[in-house]
Formats: structure tokens, sequence, C-alpha cells
């Protein structure tokens, strides 16, 4: 196996003996390393292995004819009271991890022995307001800092080496419902990241940070009607780009209050060198209160990383009156077709439509339904745009009175809710993991209290079918047929994970960390890890053996929100895990 990297063996040794020696190590992550981040195998540090998301590892030293020979190496616990909903990825940065935990906790922990070297606690007040459990996705590495958002919505930096806290930065008011879980993410030392809160009738906004010492470079909201700014020796001027006309597609003052908050934070596309964020709903849910199409709610953004200017838009779900937030990830791929590269992006949005957008232009190319059961609209347009069915809206509410009822599916939580997919490189599919459920959803009267949740709308999410719930699919994005599917029990909550060894890993809220043969579907591995998985699981190289790491904790949304769904897993054990696995090198099979 090829190191594609550029750090030798040699040169970790040599490191090694550096730390032993006290002398401080050349360790500095690089822009230059964040965006070759897809094509390297012996570190990870970008969310998603590569800016663009794919989720895909070229490494093939582990793979369907090895895989049953994978085993575990080693186990950490997160420790303390706080365990639960583990969503995080880890990165690897010279032989070691750093990850973040529940309730805004950060680990650095030594990739080969499991021996944690130090860990930060954010210590977080007791007003926070997570929508969705004490959760968070993973951090950014830039320079010598680890960095990353916190439920009380601040950005914090930290030593590499010690833990200790460099910059932190505070990005919103939390005692408004603002909080960060999304992992942040690098371009070009710009550090970007999102905010979490619309269920709280936050304004959501996107803003790009000096990484080095946290100070803000733009903002850009993302409700229609707000203004965005660039920061110049610390004082804003507009960024070039309208954010739109205030009351334009919102009635009245709704937008001061319009939610569609970037929660799932973002990805990055060097060829057309754009950002790509999803927005969640507007607020409050009951759509009745605001006619029009809400922008930039449920939509996907690209803007430009310089200074935030939104370069064009894509609104999966206008009027949303589901929570069918859009925030999923919107992968870019190319494809070949008619003799010409075709520069996609792809998305699996909660509403259950798979997307596939022109990522230059976010033109429309197709879509088509990724789950069995859509009842909310009856297609989509030439255009991406949904069909609706009036009669399966939820009515209006009075004053005394709640409005009518609707079975509506997917559920709010989605057809696929916040755990990214992985798209193959090799195979051309996209592994999504998705869920079958509907909801009994109807609206209540609500006004806007700062920091009160602001739905007007009660709700009860039920399975579709006895048997299962999670389905794990391949998806060919230029057919829209579903090469294989795999069905679960429970309810999938866990990122995905392909690899040029012709795998796919994922995990389950049973606690199994799992692998199956990417052109088939087959399971060729698991291990139960203790507890469900949450996690986005990784793979890199090191000292020339494939290891795979996923963190196991059960918890996040579905016990939180789930209804009949939540009762179906409560006996399902909470808890608080890193698993490190490896395959040894006398077990790698002789081709
Ligand atoms: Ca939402």
């Amino acid at each position: 196996m090829k190191h594609t990297g550029l750090r030798q063996p040699f040169l970790l040794s040599a490191l090694c003996a550096a730390m032993l020696a006290g002398a401080a190590p050349s360790w500095a992550v690089t822009d230059k390393e964040i965006l070759e981040d897809g094509k390297t195998t012996h570190q990870i540090v970008t969310n998603g292995l590569g800016l663009e998301g794919q989720r895909y590892s070229p490494l093939s030293i582990l793979n369907t004819d090895n895989v049953k020979e994978l085993r575990p190496v080693w186990a950490l616990s997160f420790g303390g009271e706080k365990q639960r909903g583990q969503q995080a990825q880890p990165m690897i940065k010279d032989g070691v991890m750093y990850v973040t935990a529940s309730y805004s906790r950060v680990f650095a922990v030594d990739a080969r022995t499991g021996r944690e070297l130090w860990q930060y606690d954010a210590r977080l007040p007791d007003d926070i307001r997570p929508c969705c459990d004490v959760i968070n996705r993973g951090v950014a590495l830039y320079g010598d800092l680890v960095i990353f958002g916190t439920l009380d919505a601040k950005l914090v930096a930290l030593n590499k080496d010690t833990g200790k806290v460099v910059w932190r930065k505070n990005v919103a008011d939390h005692k408004a419902g603002y909080s960060i879980t999304a992992a942040p993410l690098i371009v070009n030392g710009r550090l970007i990241t999102g905010v979490s809160g619309g269920e709280f009738g936050v304004v959501g906004k996107i803003e790009a940070y000096d990484p080095k010492n946290g100070e803000l470079l733009w903002s850009r909201p993302t409700v229609e009607g707000h203004m965005g700014y660039v920061y110049k020796d610390g004082k804003a001027v507009e960024n070039g780009i309208s954010g739109g006309e205030a009351g334009k597609t919102w009635p009245g003052d709704l937008w001061k209050t319009g939610g569609a908050a970037p929660w799932l934070g973002g990805y990055y596309d060097a060829e057309t060198n754009l950002l790509f964020f999803g927005t969640g709903n507007p607020a409050p849910w009951n759509s009745h209160l605001r006619p029009g199409d809400n922008l930039y709610s449920s939509s996907r953004l690209a803007l430009n990383p310089e200074d935030g200017s939104i370069k064009w838009h894509f609104q999966t779900t206008p009027h949303d009156g589901w929570d069918f937030d859009g925030v999923n990830e919107l992968i870019s791929f190319n494809y070949q077709e008619g003799g010409k590269t075709v520069k996609a992006a792809a998305t699996a949005d909660r509403n259950g439509f798979f997307y596939v957008l022109d990522r230059t232009n976010g033109k429309f190319i197709r879509g088509f339904p990724f789950v069995d059961k859509i009842t909310w609209a009856k297609g989509l347009d030439k255009n991406g745009r949904p069909i609706y069915d009036d009669s399966n809206r939820p009515g209006s509410p009075s004053a005394t009175e709640k409005g009518t009822s609707v079975f509506a599916a997917p559920a709010f939580l989605g057809a696929k809710n916040w755990m990214p997919m992985a798209y193959n490189q090799d195979t051309g599919l996209f592994y999504v993991p998705s869920n079958e459920w509907g909801m009994d959803i109807w609206n209540e009267d609500i006004a806007y209290k700062k920091g009160a949740a602001y739905l007007g709308a009660g709700f009860t999410i039920k399975p579709l079918n006895e048997e299962y719930i999670g389905v794990l699919r391949a998806i060919d994005p230029k057919t829209g047929k579903e090469a294989w599917r795999v069905k679960n029990y429970a309810p999938l909550w866990g990122g995905v994970l392909t690899t040029k060894g012709n795998l796919v890993f994922t995990g389950n809220p049973e606690g199994y960390l799992m692998a199956f043969n990417a052109k088939s579907g087959e399971k060729v591995w698991e291990f139960q890890t203790g507890s469900g998985v949450l996690g986005s699981p990784v793979t890199w190289e090191m000292d020339g053996e494939q290891y795979v790491s996923v963190l196991s904790g059960w918890g996040g949304a579905v016990p939180l929100w789930g209804g009949e769904v939540a009762k179906r897993v409560k006996d399902y054990n909470q808890g608080g895990m890193l698993w490190t696995f490896k395959l040894p090198k006398d077990l790698v099979a002789k081709k």
C-alpha cells in the first residue's frame, strides 16, 4: 500500500521521540492538507473524509475478503455521568485522535493504544436549549488548534498538546435558543460554522472566523430580509449580495424570528469554490402563520467562502409545514453522461426525495423518492418543486382549537436525518441511512417568546412497519434505482463510511458496527459495541495497518421526540465509548 500522504513512518518515529523528550513537535494542520484530505489515507483532518464529504476512503488493505478478521484493539470510555448521544466523527493527526463527546467535551487520545492524553469540558451553563439531545458532531483541526462549537453557542479553540483554551468566541445568545452541534469546517484559512435553534425562532446564520484568533470575518443570515456583512478591521461592511427583501416571502414581521438554522454545518467543493450548507425549518412549524416560500428555509445554499454571499439556492420544501429541515448534506460528485462530465451534487432530504443538482448553478437535474411512502407531496415538478396535496397539510388552528390533524409520511425526523450518507467512487452509488415512519401532526396556537419553544404544532411519530424502521439503501444517482437495501428493526441514526475495499460501514441503535459488501449489500462483519452506534465511522492507515474507529452511545433525537418509535427503543442502554479496530498485518489476505 502506497503512502499518499506526506509523512513517512520514520518521521512519525522522530515525532514520537520528540514528544517523549518534551520538545515541541512540528504538528500543524495546513490548508493544503485539509484540501487533500479525501486522497490522504494516513490522517483524517476533515469532517467527511474530504471537504466534499463523500466519506469515501481510497484504502483497500481491508476489504470484503479479509474484513472478517477485523478486530477491536482498544476502547475508551468518555466517563462521567454524561453518557448519551455520541454523534461525532473522530479526526486523526500524527497518531493522535481528536473527538467530541456529549455535553460539549473534547478528548485527545493516543490512536495506537487508546490512552487518553487530555480532555476538555466546556462546563455548560444550566440554561442551554438544545432541541435534540446534548450532542456534538466533531472538531476542526487547524495549525496547532483543535476547534469546536458548544451547546451554549460558542466556538472554542484548544491547544492540541494540552487541551488548554487558546481562544473562545461567543457566536450567538444561547438564552435565545442558539446552540452549536455541527463540526466547523476550515476552507482556505477560514473557520466556517452554522448554528442550531430553529425550534426556538432564532435567525439562522452561517459565519466565518479567523481560526488563529477567533475574529469574525463574515456573517450571512439565512432568513430573507436580514443583511449579511463582511468585517474589515473590526468594522462591518455589506457583503455585496442582498439577503433579499424583508417581507417578500414572509408575511409581516415573521422573518425576524424565521428559523432556517443551518444546524448541520456544511461542506466545500474546490472545483467550484463553493460552500454547501443546508437550512432548517421556517419558524414556527405552523405554516398557516407564514404564507409564502419563506426563503431561505428548508433549502440548500451555495456560498462564496470569501465573503459569505449566496451564489444560488435550491429550496427542497418551500413553505415547509412538517419540519422537513433542508439541512441534510449536499455531496459533490462527478459523473459521465453523453461523453461529458456532469458536476453534480446530491442530497437525500428529510422530505423523502433524493435530489441531484448541477452544483455549478443549483439547477435541478433529477429527483426521486428514496423511501417507500411519501404522502405530503404528489411528486416533484420539472424544476424539482414539490407538487402539494393540500389535504395532507396539517390544518390551521384557532385561538381555542387545534387544527385538523393529518397523517404524514415521512415523519418530521425524516426519511433521512442528520446521519451522513457516503458516496463510493468505484460503485457510483450513494449509501443512504434512511427510515420508514410517519406521523400524526396538527397545528396549535403559538406566539414567539424569546428562548421558548416556537413550534405551534403537536405530533406523534409512528412506525410504518412492524418488522423494521431503518433501511440502509444503495442508490444510483443517475437512475434513482435502488441497488440493494438492508432493513433494520430500530431507526438508523449513525453515519456511513465506504471504501475502495468494496465496504460500507454503519452502526445501529441495537449496538452493532456493521460492514456490508458495497456491491451486493451482503453483511460481511459486525461487532457489538455495548450501546447504540450514532457516530460516523472512519478508517485510516497507521504503521502499515488499516484501522476503523467509531463512537458508541445511544441517545439523540429519537428517544426524545420519537413518540411510538421512542417506546419501541426505550430499553436501549445509553453509553459513551470510542472503539478502534484494525486488521492485523499478518491477517491481510494474500491476493
Ligand atoms: Ca427542525
